[in-house]
Order: structure tokens, then sequence, then C-alpha cells
């Protein structure tokens, strides 16, 4: 028998489990979306939250688009929301199982729908001690994982 076989082998279980020598898999990313959110995606590379707002109806738009899908307004303005940003939990799921090695790794973990203080309902990860003592309506606050392009908006649970 030779080494190749073996040699595939190894690589094939590699892919399997995202493993690469001794380092960790990193974390899947979203791929940068277009022109409408470019602006939202630069603002990550400053730790700022940007949402679009449309002038004529002041409603927020999100996720972020060229127009108001509320009045049909075509310009939008960017505004970055203040520091420390600050939400509630609107509903929430706890991942205790992942096919993905990165997300496996870290299980159970939260993900959650968390509506920002005067800004818009976004889909995000809730990090908290125990994600058994979690509840809707519990308020997190805005932090930020570095990531190679951007950092990532992940929210903290606030200790009642
Ligand atoms: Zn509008």
């Amino acid at each position: 028998m030779s080494a190749e076989p073996n040699a595939a082998a190894s690589a094939e279980a590699n892919a399997a489990t995202g493993a690469q020598g001794s380092a960790a898999p990193s974390r899947p990313m979203p791929e940068w979306l277009g022109p409408d959110a470019g602006e939202f995606y630069e603002g990550t590379r400053h730790r700022e939250f940007r949402v679009p707002r449309c002038p004529d109806c002041r409603r927020v738009v999100w996720y972020p688009r060229a127009h108001c899908p509320y009045c049909g307004a075509l310009e939008l303005t960017w505004e970055t929301l203040p520091d420390p940003v600050g939400g509630t939990v609107y509903t929430f799921t706890v991942v205790r199982r992942h096919a993905h090695p990165f997300f496996a790794a870290r299980v159970p973990y939260v993900v959650a729908w968390v509506d920002i203080d005067d800004g818009p309902r976004v889909l995000t990860e809730v990090a908290c001690a125990d994600v058994d003592a979690l509840r809707v309506g519990d308020r997190v606050v805005l932090d930020w994982e570095p990531q190679e392009a951007f950092n990532l908006h992940t929210f903290v649970r606030v200790p009642s």
C-alpha cells in the first residue's frame, strides 16, 4: 500500500473536519453584499453600527437597500447609532449541534433576533454565560468580533 491513499484519506478527513494542521477552524463569513450594504460593512471596520434612514418617512430601512420600501423615497441617508448600542432579545434559539467544525466547537450558543434601540431588528449571535438562563426581553449590548475584512456584530447579554 503506498502512502498516497493515506495522504488522500488524511486530506479528506481534514476537509471534513475543517482541520488544517493544528489551526482552529475559521468562522464562515458573509460575502460582501454589494453597494447597498457597503456603508454598513465600512462602518463595522470602525466599530460603528450604521443604518440607512429614510429622510422622508424617517424609518430605518433594514436590510440596507437603495430605496425606502415604506414610502418609495429613492434616497436614503446613513447614520451611526450612538455608542453603546443596546437592544432587546425579540426571540432566540439555542444551537446545541452543528455540522460545521467552527460552530460545532462553540455549542451551545445563542442565535437571536435582537431589536436594537431606535434601530432595526437584526439576526445575530448573543453571548451569555448560561444559554439556558436567557429569556425573551433580556437586554443585550453590541460587541464586535474582529475579522480580517471587517468586524462582525454580535451582542452580549447584560446581567439583570
Ligand atoms: Zn420612507
